[in-house]
């Protein structure tokens, strides 16, 4: 039975920039859409506004403490939610039976649970989170595939690359002509920074993107490329497309979002302006368009493209995705904790930007071949790799 307008969503991961984008794009559309519920990690306040604002059955803290503090906010000011706390509630909202849609929007593994509950439950999902599928892409794909879930690319990229596919793609590349994907980056906020200076460069200047505006986690995968390298493996996931073809092209100007080509010399890619507000309504309205806010594409004000190889030299991070995606089962997993604990460290001031790479090839190299075919395992190999980077980080720092 087709789903009866409005569409019940929820949001984990709202009180961040992916979720305010779609609750900016939801907004302009209520007759389409309900906020079922939102979810946040700590910040009870932040959360407690959105919840006056939209409304939602539920609203989630992660953080039970901060779930205590939003009872105690939305109480004062008389708002219906009912506010829960903790990663079980999490997971209870991303799958419940009322639930229409999920934006996956949490940063990092700790999105893996609630956005594999909702496949499990079969939900129509909008991935932001590309970490839960580098961690956990063969338990990810396989409950997708046995629940009947639909999984629709919310990155730029895999959002440009799905709507570059042809609509009825299975997965089969050869079936549909297809010769490979070309994965544009902007190349970050160092493309050009002379290398010696990299070694000093702050958590604001990582931070600085010149063309997204993104969480702080994201923003430093980004100075690396380590989120380039984190896409690879998404877009192998998503579109069942192997390593070798799939190419990194840098376009700093973010207007070409990514290409597929044919076997006919055919290339076709999506364009727009870089504002995730495309890409959240696309999946959110699919197969259907809605306006998003955002203004099309004036060509003559971006008179030229540009594009340039990428540089695996600067951007050693891109090469340990491609590794890791080459060794498969539990690497892609050691591979995003090590840089989860690398990242997090790099904000707290405590590792310098250039020793990122370092950290995360010395945890590569010390795991075991591991086999992914439960979520159980997942979260050992995670667990695993995040223990050994924070003591290698440790040991850099003593
Ligand atoms: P953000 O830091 O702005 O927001 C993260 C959200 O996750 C917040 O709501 C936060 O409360 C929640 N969260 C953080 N830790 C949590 C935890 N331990 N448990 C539960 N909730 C937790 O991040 P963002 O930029 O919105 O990115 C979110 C995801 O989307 C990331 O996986 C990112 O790679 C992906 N993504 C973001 C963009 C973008 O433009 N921002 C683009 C493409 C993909
Ligand atoms: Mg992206």
């Amino acid at each position: 039975m087709p789903a009866t307008f409005p569409r019940r969503i929820v949001i984990l991961g709202a009180t961040g920039s992916i979720g305010a984008s779609t609750l900016d794009v939801i907004s302009r559309h209520p007759e389409r859409y309900a906020v079922f519920a939102l979810t946040a990690h700590r910040d009870a306040e932040r959360l407690a506004r959105l919840c006056l604002r939209h409304l939602p059955r539920y609203a989630v803290m992660a953080d039970e403490g901060a779930a205590k503090e939003l009872q105690r906010l939305l109480k004062d000011v008389s708002c219906p939610t009912e506010a829960l706390g903790g990663a079980q509630a999490l997971c209870e909202v991303a799958s419940h039976p009322e639930a229409d849609m999920v934006m996956a929007a949490i940063v990092g593994a700790a999105g893996l649970p609630p956005t594999l509950a909702a496949a499990l439950a079969g939900k129509k999902i909008l991935l932001a989170n590309k970490e839960a599928l580098v961690m956990a892409g063969p338990v990810f794909m396989r409950a997708v595939k046995d629940s009947g879930a639909r999984l629709l690319p919310i990155d730029s990229e895999h959002n440009a690359i799905f709507q570059s596919l042809p609509a009825d793609y299975s997965g089969d590349m050869e079936k549909s002509g297809v010769r490979g994907i070309l994965l544009t980056a902007s190349g970050g906020p160092f493309r050009t920074t002379p290398r010696e200076e990299l070694a000093s460069v702050t958590p604001d200047e990582a931070c600085a993107h010149p063309k997204w505006r993104m969480g702080r986690k994201i923003s430093v995968d980004s100075a690396t490329m380590m989120n380039k390298g984190l896409e690879v493996i998404e877009a192998h996931w998503l579109f069942g497309v192997p390593a070798e073809n799939i190419r990194v092209v840098v376009h700093p100007q973010s207007v070409v979002h990514s290409l597929v080509q044919y076997v006919d010399g055919s290339v076709l890619a999506e364009l727009g302006h870089p504002d995730m507000r495309t890409p959240i309504a696309q999946a959110l309205a699919y197969p259907e368009r809605i306006f998003s806010g955002v203004e099309p594409l004036d060509l003559f004000a971006v008179a030229a493209l540009h594009f340039e190889r990428p540089d695996f030299e600067r951007f050693p991070c891109l090469a340990l995705a491609y590794r890791a995606l080459e060794a498969g089962d539990g690497a892609p997993a050691a591979l995003n904790a090590a840089n989860e604990v690398a990242v997090r460290r790099f904000l707290e001031g405590r590792v310098r930007f250039v020793d990122i790479p370092g950290l995360i090839e010395r945890v590569m190299e010390r795991t075991p071949a591991s086999r992914l075919e439960s979520l159980g395992d997942v979260l050992a190999a995670d667990a695993a790799a995040r223990r050994m980077a924070e003591e290698l980080a440790g040991e850099m720092n003593s």
